[in-house]
Parts: structure tokens; sequence; C-alpha cells
């Protein structure tokens, strides 16, 4: 029997998101989530191809547990880890830092160079460490994959990657730029291409991938040139908690003036600041509701979220030179028309327009929302990190496993 299922595994600090995917059509075959890991709360939910969630709570100690449970629910429906039909565990891996450039297969080697990089992602290439040690023990024989969300950005170029600064400094830490949301952006950026009917070496792409995370990307020719996440994805756009860009010396005044400590300052930067520092929300909805009704600090926030955004769509039009779409994606960018209305309105001189019916069309299907003559696509495209990581990963082994 040919083995075509992949299992994606995406492991943060205290849960696991999981789904599993056939790659003959791409179809998920179920997707669950295991939140609060290590809690007496934790809570799993499951669900099947064809709907009929189930959902647990109670004590799951840590992500062997959590695994474990995942296991067994996936047994439920006759999908159990033990399957032969399982080709790979594709796992995603936040900060691959210079080194990956490419999905990997893990081995002892690939798993020490995850770990020297935890200096630059102390936050998250532990958890996905953790998850890929944990699978690795459930299922030693099966091909384990990384997929790093850097990975897509590495083909930067110089000019685009460093920091301005001391480049001794800068060699010494690793400080430079890699970029995150690297599997949405190629994903996305691929897909508008399909969209355009062209393939992806032949189209200039702004992908803006807008979720509670939020990033923009430059991608010309299928290869990315520049991203607006730095060396943390704590750079670029206004998103839903962190501040993006700012002057790096409100820091030292915050700490000299404002007696701050480094670990205050970033808490205040990455979790209270964006959107819900700025309107004490977070969630574009309930923002577009507060406007809708008048509310002042909700229309600055707003107002402060789209000149980012476009100083951004201009700065990318001028790396790009010539842009043939841009796309909008992620929670804020797929559902949120009048972000995407604001965003490009009064750039009709770059091309650039967005047709009112088109885009109040809800759908979960890239479509062009840019009027007919427009010389710029304006596009909204789902993203799918989950089928870009299986694709990938099922690209690497699926053949060897056949
Ligand atoms: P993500 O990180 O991609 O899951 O995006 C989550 C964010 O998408 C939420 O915090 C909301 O701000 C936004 N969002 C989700 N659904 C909608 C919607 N229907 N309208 C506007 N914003 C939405």
């Amino acid at each position: 029997m040919s083995a075509t299922r992949v299992l994606v595994l995406n492991s943060g600090s205290s849960s696991v998101k999981y789904q599993l995917l056939d790659m003959r059509d791409s179809s998920r075959l179920a997707m669950g989530l295991v939140e609060r890991i290590g809690e007496q709360s934790s809570r799993l939910k499951h669900t099947p191809q064809g709907g009929g969630s189930r959902e647990w709570t109670g004590p799951i100690a840590d992500h062997d547990a959590a695994l474990k449970a995942v296991a067994e629910e996936l047994a439920k429906d006759g999908l159990g880890l033990d399957s032969p039909e399982l080709a790979a565990i594709g796992h995603r891996v936040v900060h691959g830092g210079k080194t990956f450039t490419e999905p990997t297969v893990i081995d002892e080697a690939v798993l020490a160079e995850i770990e020297r990089l935890i200096p630059v992602a102390p936050l998250h290439n532990p958890a996905n460490l953790t998850g890929i040690r944990t699978a690795r023990a459930l299922r030693p024989d099966l091909p384990q994959v990384a997929v790093f969300d850097t990975a897509f950005h590495t083909t930067m170029p110089e000019s685009a990657a460093r920091y301005a600064i001391d480049v001794e400094t800068a060699d010494a830490h690793r400080v430079r730029r890699y970029g995150f949301h690297g599997t949405s952006h190629a994903y996305v950026s691929r897909a508008t291409a399909k969209l355009l009917g062209k393939a992806p070496e032949d189209v200039n792409v702004i992908v803006l991938h807008l979720g509670n995370g939020a990033s923009a990307s430059a991608v010309r020719a299928g290869r990315c040139v520049d991203t607006s996440m730095g060396l943390t994805p704590l750079e670029g756009l206004v998103m839903g908690t962190r501040s993006g860009d700012m002057d790096p010396a409100v820091i030292f005044h915050l700490m000299r003036v404002g007696k701050m400590s480094t670990d205050e300052i970033d808490t205040l930067l990455n979790k209270k600041s964006g959107l819900i520092g700025l309107c004490g929300d977070n969630d574009m909805r309930e923002i577009r509701r507060r406007v809708d009704e008048g509310d002042e600090q909700a229309k600055l926030a707003f107002d402060i979220y789209i000149h980012r955004l476009k100083k951004y769509i201009g700065a990318y039009y001028a790396v790009l030179g010539q842009v043939d779409a841009i796309a909008f994606t992620a929670g804020v960018g797929e559902n949120a028309a009048p972000v995407r209305e604001a965003a490009v309105a009064g750039l009709e001189p770059l091309g650039l327009a967005v047709d009112d019916a088109l885009n109040a069309v809800r759908s979960d299907e890239p479509r062009l929302i840019s009027p007919a003559d427009a010389r710029v696509a304006v596009a909204v495209v789902p993203t799918d990190e989950e089928l870009e990581i299986a694709t990938q990963t099922y690209a690497l082994v699926g053949e060897e496993s056949n």
C-alpha cells in the first residue's frame, strides 16, 4: 500500500495544532488542537473529515501526553499514527536562520542546528523542538521534515537582509533580517500567480499577510526580495498586539526615563502594543464595529494600521518596480473588506483599485477584487500553511516511501 498521508504538527509552548492530509487530493482527513498543555484544564478539540468535532477537557501534562492523546483521537477514526499509509510528519519550525533555506529531513544534526538558533527565537524554537522530539519518539522509523517559517525569505539580497549597523557586531550575534510567515508568503504568492493564469516566475507580487501577526513581502518572479518582519516578528506592520516599526531609541527612552526593564519593554512591544495598545481591541471585527459607531480611539487605531500598510505597499512597489498583483491573506486580509479598501484608496495613480461589489463578496476561494481594467490585480487569496507544509514534506519524502 502506498503511503500518501502527511501529519502536520505546529507545536507552540503550551499548544499543538495538527492536521492530517491525504496528498493524493490534498484532502484534510482530520484536524485539531490541544491547548493549555501543562495545566489542569487542558483542552483537545478534534475534528474529523466531514465534521462532528469531539472535545475533551482535563489535565495533559506535557507535549508527549498531548501527542499521545492526538494519536488516540486519530486512531478512533481509523487514522492511527501506526498506519502504513502515513508517509511523514511535517513540523512547522519558526526559525531556520541562514542555515535552512529549504524544508529539511530531520536528523540529529538538524536538531542540533535548530537548537543552536534558540538565541534568535527563544519563544518558538524550543517548543518546536519539543514537538519534533516527541513525534520522533512515537514513530522513530518515520521520516520527519522541518518546514521553516524563515526559509522563503532566505533569497532576500543582503541589501534587504542587513541592518545598517556595525557589521562585526551584527555577525557576532547573528543580527539580520530573517522574516517570518514564509510558508504563507510562499503559498500565497504562488496561488496568486495561478489565479492570474501565469507561472510564479512570470509575476511580481506584494503579499500582505494580515492576521493577528502581520507581515508584507515583495516577491519577484517567485523569489522573496524583501519582507517586513526582521530579526524577530516585531518589525514591520502594525499588528494585533505588536508595535511593528518604531524608532529603536524608544526602547532606550523607556529604560532611562520610564525606568522599565528589558522584559517589561519586550512585553509592552510584543503583547500590549499594536491595535490592542492603541484602542484596547485586537480583533478587527470589533474595531470596525466601534469605528462604525463613531468611536474615535478605534478610528485612530484603524488609521494608524492602514497608514503603515500603505507605506509598505508603496515601499514594495518601489522595490519591485513592476507589480502584477497585490494579494491580501490571513484573518484580516481574507475577511476585512474595509481594510482592503482603505489600504489601496488613493493609489489609483499606481494602477491600484478595488471594485466595491467584488470586495464585498465573501468566499473561501482565491479571487480578484480589482476592476476588470486595472493595471495591477488586487486579489484575496486564502492562505493554507498546513497544506503548504504537507506539500513540501511530501515532495521531500513521498516518493521514497512509495
Ligand atoms: P489569523 O492570525 O490569521 O488567524 O487572524 C486572526 C485575526 O483575523 C483576528 O484577530 C481578527 O482581527 C481577524 N478576523 C478574523 N475574522 C474576521 C472577520 N470576519 N472580519 C474582520 N477581521 C477578522
